[in-house]
């Protein structure tokens, strides 16, 4: 017998429900032994996926930019609404058939209105029901997805938002399910949707499958969520032996044990009883490199820092205000006790800098916080298998590339910087992509991820062999540079 089966149609998993301790309900468990990179669960086709609003005018609906990467080709408004766009006739009738056609009408009605993604995603999944789209069992998983209604209930904003979201969608579909019956509907969507992201993990919507829904959360997870165009993948961050129960993140876990615990119980209304928040403060996500004093020096830092940080999000198409709120957000953390890099805010903020620098096309500075990450913070915050240490990787080979042929905008502190360090870009290039490419098997990014990666490291493979030369019979050469990166990255940090 085969260790993958399929409790619903196009899926494959090596996992069965069960129940879970910790007053968890119930959770998935391993099968099977499972390998890091091996595929947990696998599902070809959602229950239901939408892209975020601001996405439907960039994105492919029904591919979610998977053909688009592939094809670059220029998207197509469908014609009955204009809301949705498709790369061509073979993406728009695929998704007419799965569920555009019963919506379109619905879409041309309340022009210029455009529903919010979660009343886009609800008002699918009631049609899709009317009209017998699911399964039994599909429908069966997903009638027995927590509510939490009760503590719904409790949260008046909360209530309000799921009410108008079932009214809109119970008037606008004409459906005859009963108001409570789509409101359980939005709370199941509200409390078991996954963040939709691209092979590259920008987020673009919203995606729930109801078996994938049953994996329990642990701040110390060992599976990670990830997509192929509309394909989810959960894979194997860490050994997971047979009858271990499998877990996913659903928040960010690298911030303290305090932030983790009110995320969880607010959003999804637990009190987190995983390993790592069992440790208390003692765990790095906590820790800091000297304790001062007087611990309120620390906290005004934090929330001088978090404020920046929300000002820098709001100063909406000023790259240059961000970046200036987001480096002074980072000396208030640098300058208060020695504040450690991993510790966060610090890495979100040097990570939404990176955002920023890009989009101003300042390619040496986003080259040299790109490596501080690459090289200190990723090894402290991600296991190798992470999906963020490739993506963050491929990131930094990316501006390599474009170092390597654009050269440096001239007279930044940065540029001379980099050009003082001697490093040949070539070369530290071709280390990134070859050290990607090799953790490909174990990695758990997706399939259009690994052949991107593939790709370009043979193109750069076949530029070295080109001209006589090899890489990866000159390791010599190879880790002479690397040592070049290492020293740069210090003295970058030096002077942060
Ligand atoms: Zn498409
Ligand atoms: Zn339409
Ligand atoms: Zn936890």
């Amino acid at each position: 017998m085969s260790s993958s089966t399929s409790p619903l149609p196009s899926m494959t998993t090596k996992t069965a429900p069960g129940p879970a301790p910790n007053g968890m309900g119930n959770g998935l468990f391993a099968t099977t032994d499972i390998k890091v990179g091996e595929d947990v669960v696998y599902a070809k086709v959602p229950f239901v996926a939408v892209l975020d609003t601001p996405r439907l005018d960039d994105t492919c609906a029904a591919c979610f930019g998977k053909r688009q990467i592939e094809a670059g080709t220029e998207l197509k408004a469908c014609t009955g609404c204009r809301v949705v766009k498709y790369c061509d006739r073979t993406c728009q009738s695929k998704d007419w058939k799965f569920a555009h056609s019963l919506e379109c009408s619905v879409f041309q009605k309340l022009k210029p209105q455009v529903l919010p993604n979660n009343g886009r995603a609800l008002l699918r999944m009631v049609l899709r029901t009317r009209k017998g789209k699911y399964t039994a069992q599909e429908l069966g998983i997903f009638n027995n997805l927590e509510t939490h209604i009760q503590d719904i209930q409790e949260i008046q904003a909360h209530l309000d938002r799921i009410n108008l979201t079932s009214k809109a969608v119970k008037d606008y579909s004409e459906t005859d399910m009963s108001q409570e019956a789509i409101m359980a509907y939005a709370a199941r969507l509200d409390l078991n949707s996954f963040n939709l992201t691209t092979a590259m993990y920008d987020r673009i919507g919203l995606y729930l499958h109801p078996y994938a829904a049953l994996i329990n959360h642990s701040c110390d997870y060992n599976a990670t969520v990830g997509f192929d165009g509309e394909e989810l993948y959960i894979k194997a961050v860490r050994p997971i032996k047979k009858d271990e129960q499998i877990f996913i993140s659903y928040i960010d876990t690298t911030t303290p044990n305090e932030v983790r615990r009110k995320e969880l119980s607010e959003r999804y209304f637990f009190d987190c009883q995983c390993t790592k928040c069992a440790m208390g403060t003692e765990t790095p996500e906590d820790k800091f490199s000297e304790t001062p004093n007087d611990m309120s020096i620390l906290e005004t830092a934090e929330k001088q820092a978090l404020e920046l940080m929300q000002e820098a999000s709001r100063s909406d198409g000023k790259p240059e205000d961000e970046i200036k709120k987001l480096e002074s957000a980072m000396r208030i953390l640098k300058q208060t006790s020695n504040w450690p890099l991993t510790r966060q805010p610090y890495a979100s903020l040097r990570d939404q800098l990176i955002i920023s620098l890009l989009s101003v096309n300042n390619f040496s500075k986003a080259f040299l916080h790109a490596a501080i990450r690459y090289l200190r913070i990723d090894p402290v915050l991600f296991s190798p298998a992470h999906p963020i240490r490739q993506l963050h990787g491929w990131i930094l080979a990316k501006l390599a590339i474009y170092l390597s042929q654009e050269g440096f905008e001239s007279s930044s502190k940065e540029a001379t910087l980099i050009q003082q360090s001697e490093l040949n870009f070539h070369y530290v290039l071709w280390y990134i992509l070859a050290d990607l490419a090799s953790r490909q098997l174990e990695s758990c990014t997706v399939p259009s991820f690994k052949r991107l990666v593939g790709a370009n490291f043979a193109q750069v493979h076949n530029e070295f062999k080109a001209n006589g030369m090899d890489p990866s019979t000159s390791k010599a050469i190879v880790s002479a540079e690397w040592k070049k990166l290492e020293r740069l990255v210090q003295v970058a940090l030096d002077k942060e």
